[in-house]
């Protein structure tokens, strides 16, 4: 399977023609990369510009509520990102979970709503500091796993268009790196739980991502000695040469 790199661009840039400056820069600098797909997840407000563009990339939307139409002053709905060309969905980002306060039973309806629609959700799980410190990682993706993932059964739903970013907490925009062999072991504990959740067939399926302090230095050890099947990136997807470089890495993969 060809890795998966998705930009999460969070609140930035606040302009669109920076916007799509940056967009422009990466696309004509990938031409040569073939075998990585690239999804790109501006703010809502620059995807219609973005739609007509991205052949090279997917795009990708930070959020969306989980009610089809209605009076929800604010939200936006999995149908109208489809029909900006959305394909990618990220829920429950832990800027979401601690900023926002989203709680898992609100993840678990926007999960239900993102597959309703036949869109790829990019489930967000990890642990914080804390947490880490008091060795619970395990307990706390098993919970968000549980939660987040409730009463999503195989014949309702295709399972295999959901996506889990493994983001430790304490190495989002820190400049703290998570070591390959603690993602290797969060991925391999997923893994088992969603084949618990979903049967080994169906969860062999779901591809899991690394995110937290990725950069071009280190990304290719999470797909490599980690085995992640992509990664989800912040800071730098929107630093176009060292975003570049990182496609290029991971390209030689
Ligand atoms: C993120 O916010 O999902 C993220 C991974 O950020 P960064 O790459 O900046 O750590």
């Amino acid at each position: 399977m060809k890795p998966l790199i998705v930009a999460n661009w969070k609140c930035n840039p606040v302009t669109l023609k920076r916007a799509e400056q940056v967009f422009v820069l990466v696309k004509k600098n990938i031409k040569n990369i073939k075998n990585i797909e690239i999804v790109v997840c501006p703010p809502f407000v620059y995807l219609p510009k973005f739609k007509a563009q991205s052949l090279k990339f997917k795009l990708g939307a930070q959020d969306v509520f989980w009610q089809g139409r209605g009076a929800f002053t604010g939200e936006i709905s999995p149908k109208m990102l489809k029909d900006l060309g959305v394909e990618y969905i990220i829920l429950g980002h832990s800027e979401r979970r601690q900023i926002l306060k989203e709680t898992d039973e609100m993840i678990n309806n926007k999960l239900k709503a993102v597959l309703g629609a036949g869109l790829k959700p990019i489930l967000c799980i990890g642990e914080t500091q804390e947490e880490k410190k008091e060795g619970i990682t395990k307990r706390v993706i098993r919970r968000q796993l549980e939660k987040d993932l409730k009463e999503i059964q195989n014949s309702k739903f295709k399972i295999q268009n959901l996506i889990i970013a493994y983001e430790p907490i304490w190495a989002i925009g820190t400049g703290k790196s998570c070591l390959p062999q603690e993602a290797l072991k969060a991925k391999v504990f997923i893994s088992n739980v969603l084949k618990v959740l979903f049967g080994k067939k169906i969860a062999e399926k779901i591809r899991i991502l690394y995110g937290g302090n990725v950069s071009s230095k280190n990304g290719l050890f999470y797909i490599k000695e980690a085995k992640m099947d992509g990664l989800l990136v912040g800071g730098i997807s929107l630093k176009p040469k060292e975003f570049i470089k990182l496609l290029q890495t991971c390209k030689l993969f």
